[in-house]
C-alpha cells in the first residue's frame, strides 16, 4: 500500500490537487512506495506567490537573526541525522554510511550559511572624493528556485537553500520526482527551528512546476543540478526570461593512473570512487586513463577481483557496499550501456549484469561492470553512463592523458595519481576542468569553496556554495553619498571625476 505525500507551502504540507501523480519507488525491492504530486503550472504560481509574499520581512530581517535559525536548523540536522539518511536510502538505494556522508556535506553548507552576517559585509571607502565617500553592500535578489536531481535527495538541494535563506531570499524547491521524501522533511526541520512561512517551499512536480519556475516573473534566480540536456534548456529558458541561472549538467570524470602512482592507494580509490552509491555520483570516476600498458595491466589485474566481490544488497544490510540503482527504467539505461559496450568492441573483464541478491528479486540490482580497450570514439567513452561501470582508456604517455582528458565534452572532476609533482603541477594547471585532484579521487570542495565545473557540466558562470554561492544570490549596490558643508560648486555638466 502507498502512502501519498505532500507539497510544502508556507511551512505546512499541503495535498496536490492537479490529479497528476508519479511513482516513488523502493529501489531496494522494486515496489512503488509512495505517489507523489505533480503540481500544475497554477499550483506552482501559488507557491511561488508565497514565496514572494514572505521575501519582504525575511529580506529586512537582521542577517544575525537569520542566522540564529540556521543554527537551530543545523542542530536539529545532526539529531536527525539518522531518520534523515533513511530517507534518502529508502527512495534512492545507497547505503546508509554513503546516505549519512551525503548528509553531512550538505550540513557543512548549513554551517557555513550560518556565517551570514561576516558573509554579507560590505566594504567601505572613505574619500573617494573630498567628502565623498562609497560604501557597496549586497543585497537578496528575491525569489530564488532550486531544481534539483535525484541522486542527492539532501546534499544538492542544501548546495543551494540555506546559501540562497541566509542571504535574505525566499525559496521554492522542486526536488526530484523520484526522491521527494527528504526534502519535504529537511523544509519542516527548518521550519521547526524558526523559519517564518514561506521562507523555504517545496514543490513536487515535473516540467510543467520547472517551467512555471522558469518563466514566472516573480522567480529572479534559478539554481539547477541534473543531466547536461536539461541544464542547458535550463540556462536558455531561465536567462532568456530575465532570470540570473546557474546550471551544473552532467559528467564524465577521468582519473588518470601515472605509472609512478601508488598502485594500491590508486586502485582503493577506483573502487570508492566508481562504485561507491552505485556510480550515481556527479563526481565518480568513470573513466581511468591508465598511462602505459603495464600501469594498465597493474590495475586491471588488481581491480578485476575486487570489482567481482562487490558486495552488492539493500541499503537496511550494513555488509552492502553497494545499494541498487534508483529505478528499472535507470538500470534498463546503465545495463543497456553495457551491451553497447560489447558491440563496440570493448573488453568486459567483469560483468555485473544478471546478479541476484537473495530476498530482493525484484530490486533494480546491477553488480559492479569494467571494462578495458576502450577507445574515445566509443559511446560509452563519450557519453555518461551514471552507474557501476567504470571503462579503462589506455594511452602511452601523460601528454595524451592530458589531451583526453580535456577533449571530452564534460568538465566537472578529474584527478591524477602520481608521486610525481612537476606532473601534478602540470596536470592541475592545464587540465580543462573545474574540480582537480591530486591523488584525491573525488575532489568534492568543502562548502567554504565552491562547487561546479567547467565546459557542459556548466551553464552560467557562478558555481554553487561558497563566496560564489554568496555573489550569485545577492546583488552589488555601491552607494556614493556627500554629505554637503557649505560647498557651491555650481551645476557641473561633465562626467563625475574626482580631480
Ligand atoms: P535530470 O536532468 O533528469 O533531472 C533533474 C531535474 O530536472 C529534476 O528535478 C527533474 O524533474 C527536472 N527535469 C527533468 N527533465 C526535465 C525537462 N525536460 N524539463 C524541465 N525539467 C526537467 O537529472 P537526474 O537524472 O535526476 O540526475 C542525474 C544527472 O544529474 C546526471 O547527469 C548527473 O551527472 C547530474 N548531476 C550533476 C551534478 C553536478 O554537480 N554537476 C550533481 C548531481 C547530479
Amino acid at each position: 500500500m502507498s502512502n501519498t505525500l505532500h507539497h510544502y507551502v508556507n511551512g505546512a504540507r499541503v495535498a496536490g490537487t492537479s490529479e497528476r501523480f508519479g511513482d516513488v519507488f523502493d529501489p531496494a525491492t522494486g515496489e512503488v512506495a509512495a505517489r507523489v504530486p505533480l503540481a500544475s503550472a497554477s499550483e506552482t504560481a501559488r507557491v511561488i506567490d508565497a514565496a514572494a509574499a514572505a521575501f519582504p520581512a525575511w529580506r529586512d530581517t537582521p542577517p544575525l537573526r537569520r542566522a540564529a535559525i540556521l543554527f537551530r536548523f543545523k542542530e536539529l540536522l545532526d539529531r536527525h541525522t539518522d531518520e534523515i539518511a533513511q530517507l534518502i536510502a529508502a527512495e534512492h538505494g545507497k547505503v546508509l554510511n554513503d546516505a549519512r556522508g551525503s548528509l553531512t556535506r550538505g550540513i557543512e553548507v548549513v554551517e557555513f550559511a550560518c556565517g551570514a552576517p561576516h558573509l554579507l559585509k560590505g566594504t567601505f571607502s572613505e574619500n573617494v572624493g573630498t567628502n565623498v565617500d562609497s560604501h557597496s553592500v549586497r543585497q537578496p535578489v528575491g525569489v530564488c528556485a532550486g531544481i534539483t536531481p535525484f541522486n542527492f535527495p539532501a546534499m544538492v538541494p542544501m548546495w543551494m537553500f540555506p546559501m540562497a535563506i541566509a542571504c535574505g531570499n525566499t525559496f521554492v524547491l522542486k526536488t526530484s520526482e523520484r526522491v521527494p521524501s527528504t526534502a519535504l522533511r529537511l523544509a519542516e526541520l527548518f521550519s521547526e527551528a524558526g523559519l517564518p512561512p514561506g521562507v523555504l517551499n517545496v514543490v513536487n512536480g515535473d516540467k510543467e512546476a520547472v517551467d512555471t519556475l522558469l518563466t514566472h516573473p516573480d522567480v529572479a534566480a534559478i539554481s539547477f543540478v541534473g543531466s547536461t540536456a536539461v541544464a542547458e534548456y535550463i540556462y536558455q529558458t531561465g536567462t532568456r526570461h530575465g532570470k540570473r541561472v546557474q546550471a551544473l549538467g552532467g559528467a564524465k570524470n577521468h582519473m588518470v593512473v601515472m605509472p609512478d602512482a601508488d598502485l594500491e592507494q590508486a586502485t582503493d580509490a577506483l573502487m570508492g570512487a566508481a562504485y561507491g552509491s552505485a556510480g550515481e555520483r556527479c563526481m565518480a570516476i568513470s573513466v581511468a586513463v591508465a598511462v602505459g600498458d603495464d600501469t594498465a595491466d597493474a590495475l586491471i589485474g588488481r581491480l578485476a577481483p575486487r570489482v567481482a566481490a562487490l558486495k552488492v544488497g539493500p541499503a537496511s544490510d550494513p555488509a552492502s557496499e553497494m545499494g541498487p540503482l534508483v529505478t528499472q527504467a535507470h538500470f534498463d539505461r546503465v545495463k543497456g550501456y553495457v551491451d553497447l559496450g560489447i558491440e563496440e568492441g570493448a573488453q568486459l573483464v567483469v560483468d555485473g549484469r544478471g546478479i541476484q541478491v537473495a530476498g530482493h528479486p525484484n530490486g533494480f540490482y546491477l553488480g559492479g561492470c569494467l571494462f578495458d580497450h576502450v577507445t574515445e570514439d566509443m559511446r560509452i567513452y563519450r557519453e555518461e553512463i551514471f552507474g557501476p561501470v567504470l571503462v579503462v582508456v589506455r594511452v602511452p604517455d601523460f601528454e595524451r592523458a592530458l589531451a583526453l582528458v580535456n577533449a571530452h565534452e564534460y568538465g566537472n572532476g578529474t584527478a591524477i595519481f602520481t608521486r610525481d609533482g612537476d606532473t601534478a603541477r602540470s596536470f592541475a594547471s592545464r587540465v580543462q576542468v573545474g574540480m582537480v585532484g591530486v591523488n584525491v579521487p573525488i575532489p568534492v570542495p568543502m562548502a567554504f569553496h565552491s562547487f561546479g565545473g567547467w565546459k557542459r557540466s556548466l551553464f552560467g558562470d557562478v558555481h554553487m556554495h561558497g563566496m560564489e554561492g554568496v555573489h550569485f544570490y545577492t546583488k552589488l549596490k555601491t552607494v556614493t553619498s556627500r554629505w554637503p558643508t557649505g560647498i557651491r560648486a555650481g551645476a557641473d555638466f561633465h562626467m563625475p571625476t574626482m580631480k
